[in-house]
């Protein structure tokens, strides 16, 4: 087992990590920037190292900065979380080659997954159904011709895109070199690659994603689906798991899709294939190699710690789980919680004068904030996480609503009104299985 790890990153996930190293017996180095020293993960860490200015380039981004952190402090292991530096190659390599294990897959699988066109290259190859369009890089070229065999709308990737960037939809022929251009001098200045390809453009999918757990020995496990389709400027705001209304053959047909895939590239860690899904068929998009947000809905539907097991797998300890012993029990939800004015949803950062986490059976709240702390306004405004399990759907949605109205967050503007009094009231999304654009439906009316 690991001895002591350093936790690159902050807020809710640096927590997380926290608790599953505690549970572990494996000791913390908790890294912050000036702006964190009141984080509530660095006043429980068994060590803490600032590591720079507010500014996540000179923090949080800074390889150096965090490479001295485990060196000083004789840490093992680097864990990444979710953002950050989590899906940079150059960052993992770098851990290794110093000398440390980094808590997630090896850089060359970052790499492959990290550009969209090897990614779905390396899917294809595996038997994972792929969104149709073009197979290599796009230009002024073939644009017009691949574009054609797709049929209208289209839409322009990069591929090196992420974060919802780097993306622009093409409804006729007349639009689309223009287009083109645009989408890759914008990636170029976003990611300093101008690579970028074609695919169908999907009008009314569903998002749905498969967990899965590798022990990079080519053994891999499924932890099944989950539903992030509700969605704004393709930001996930609400999440749950399993997804609902998906014909249970499609169901174990993708997942075990998913599983070939990451046997065959001997994937290690957890990771996430990313699914559209439509008229009954699924189309992967893209696989994020590390712990994603909404985990919790996930451990909650089958009793697996996700965090525990990336620890147990970076101890070398292997897989803790066998496929069989994976049972889905019940129904899960995740209201993530923002900083945020729930109306302009401008960022809202300031000082939380109370803070009540809801609680219950079935409730868990993944939080870093606590009454008397200040939300800096250089980081993303998640505040964390409300979590509800019940044994259907239905009592999951109840809980829910009765979580948010126990939820007492002061000082701040916070989006819980816009999950209790918008989306858990709204009858279709309580029926379940609405597309990712249902969201923005639902504010524009
Ligand atoms: P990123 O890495 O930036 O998150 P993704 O490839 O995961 O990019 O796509 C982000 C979102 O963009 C998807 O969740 C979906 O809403 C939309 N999207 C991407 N590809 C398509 C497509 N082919 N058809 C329709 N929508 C798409």
């Amino acid at each position: 087992m690991l001895d002591k790890v350093v936790i690159a990153n902050r807020g809710e996930i640096a927590l997380r990590i926290l608790r599953a190293c505690r549970e572990l017996g494996i000791k913390t180095v908790a890294v912050y920037s000036k702006a964190d020293r009141d984080l509530m993960h660095v006043r429980l860490a068994d060590e803490s190292v600032c590591i720079g200015p507010a500014a996540s380039r000179d923090s949080y981004l800074n390889i150096p900065a965090l490479i001295s952190a485990a060196e000083v402090t004789d840490a093992q292991a680097i864990h990444p979380g979710y953002g950050f530096l989590s899906e940079n190659p150059d960052f993992a390599e770098a851990v290794e080659k110093s000398g440390f294990i980094f808590v997630g897959p090896r850089s060359e699988t970052i790499r492959l997954m990290g550009n969209k066109i090897s990614a779905k290259e390396a899917m294809r190859a595996a038997g994972v159904p792929t969104v149709p369009g073009s197979e290599n890089a796009v230009n002024g070229d073939n644009a017009i011709a691949i574009a054609r065999q797709c049929g209208y709308p289209i839409i322009i990737k990069a591929a090196a895109g992420g974060g919802g960037r780097g993306m622009r939809v093409v409804h006729t022929e007349s639009a689309l070199l223009n287009s083109l251009f645009v989408t890759q001098s914008e990636a170029m200045a976003a990611f300093g690659d101008d690579t970028v390809y074609i695919e169908k453009f999907l009008q009314h999918p569903r998002h749905v994603e498969v967990q899965i757990m590798g022990d990079g020995e080519g053994n891999a496990i499924h932890l099944g689906d989950r539903d992030c389709s509700l969605q704004r400027r393709h930001q996930k705001v609400l999440e749950e798991a399993p997804a609902p209304l998906i014909p249970e053959d499609k169901r174990r047909e993708v997942h075990a899709a998913c599983v070939r895939a990451s046997q065959q590239i001997r994937y290690r860690g957890a990771g996430t294939f990313e699914f559209l899904f439509e008229k009954g068929r699924f189309y992967f998009i893209e696989m994020n190699t590390r712990v994603q947000v909404e985990h919790p809905v996930t451990e909650l539907v089958t009793g697996v710690d996700i965090i525990r097991e990336q620890l147990m797998i970076a101890s070398g300890l292997g897989l803790t789980w066998k496929q069989e012993d994976i049972v889905i029990r019940g129904h899960a939800m995740e209201c993530r919680i923002n900083a945020e004015d729930p109306k302009t949803f401008l960022p809202c950062p300031g000082l939380i004068k109370h803070f009540h986490a809801p609680g219950g059976p079935g409730v868990r709240m993944d939080s870093h904030i606590y009454s008397g702390y200040t939300v800096p306004p250089y980081y993303d405004s998640l505040l964390g996480k409300l979590i509800s399990w019940a044994p259907d759907r239905n009592r999951c949605l109840n809980r829910m609503r009765r979580a948010l109205d126990e939820l007492v967050i002061d000082g701040i503007k916070t989006n819980s009104t816009l999950h209790r009094d918008t989306i858990l009231r709204d009858s279709e999304f309580a029926r379940g299985g609405v597309d990712i654009h249902h969201l923005e439906h639902i504010l524009s009316r």
